[in-house]
């Protein structure tokens, strides 16, 4: 359905919509998907989900994360209009929906898909228990500490540093462009998803975030999967040091917090988290419930 008729057809009844909803409606409708080249030929595509990128080469195309289905359509169109060269790689950052859901667009116009072997499990673990198994393209290719492959005079290198936002999440590496896409290894300026249930750890998020900054350099430019309000999806490693901050902060005020003997739900009322002014907005609870299932999960 166009956005246009559906507006039409939805205008009668938006009036019995609560406010939030129609707040929810407006941002939806007033944020097209929106397209910044990082260089001549990589660039990233945002609209809903997590950020995605893509590598328009001379001969192929190389996308990293599909958001969800309609958005992995207005991608592929626009970048069809863009280039006749065919779909060689889609790689998936982690399994989460938001970055694997519009796979499914790129059945049989991709060749292969690739991801994290864990990435690869938790995604059939999900699919299986949403039951919406036909609704998935699965990365038919996996790999466990490193892999690189030539594309389009890129090489492009995937790294798995250990558990972080899941226990499957890669650096993604263009390197000759020098730029990586961090996927949910980072959410800059915005309260994260701490994936336990998916082998998310905290203490082991902030080792990755360190070795990504100590593997990449200074010139690198790095993609984010999620943004706070006003706050971009790139930027440079400094990010990185921030948000592991960020992570060590959240850890350390739980901790403080469980050994003051609060309750789980008197640390979860916490409104800042000492130390990480920045981070604001909604979603505290979320990474707040995580620090306090690991502080106290038993070895
Ligand atoms: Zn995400
Ligand atoms: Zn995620």
């Amino acid at each position: 359905m166009h956005r246009r008729s559906f507006l039409q057809n939805s205008a009668l009844t938006i009036g019995a919509l609560s406010l939030a909803q129609q707040k929810l409606l407006t941002t939806f409708f007033d944020d097209p998907w929106k397209i910044s080249m990082l260089t001549k030929n990589i660039g990233i595509f945002t609209e809903r989900g997590g950020t995605i990128a893509f590598l328009l080469g001379k001969k192929e195309i190389v996308v990293v994360d599909s958001q969800f289905p309609d958005q992995s359509k207005h991608l592929i169109d626009e970048l069809k209009k863009r280039s006749d060269k065919p779909f060689r790689l889609l790689i998936n950052t982690h399994h989460h929906g938001d970055h694997t859901a519009g796979n499914i667009s790129f059945k049989g116009i991709v060749d292969h898909v690739l991801a994290h072997a864990n990435s690869l499990t938790n995604q059939k673990n999900v699919a299986i228990a949403a039951k919406n198994e036909d609704k998935q393209l699965y990365p038919d290719q996996t790999y466990t500490d490193t892999w690189c492959g030539k594309h389009a005079k890129e090489n492009i290198c995937l790294y798995y540093y250990g558990a972080g936002h899941t226990n499957g999440d890669s650096f993604v590496h263009f390197e000759h462009a020098n730029i990586v896409h961090c996927g949910d290894l980072v959410f800059n300026r915005r309260h994260p998803f701490v994936d336990r249930g998916a082998g998310a750890n905290m203490k082991s998020w902030i080792e990755v975030l360190d070795k990504g900054i100590k593997k990449f350099d200074s010139n690198t430019t790095f993609i984010y999967g999620h943004s706070g309000t006003g706050y971009e999806v790139t930027g440079k490693a400094d990010d990185l040091k921030k948000f592991g901050d960020y992570l060590g902060s959240v850890l350390k005020f739980v901790d403080g917090e469980i050994k003051a003997g609060k309750s789980k739900d008197e640390i979860l009322k916490a409104t800042t988290i000492p130390g990480a002014d920045e981070w604001k907005g909604d979603g505290i609870q979320r990474p707040l419930q995580a620090a306090y299932e690991e502080l106290t999960a038993k070895a």
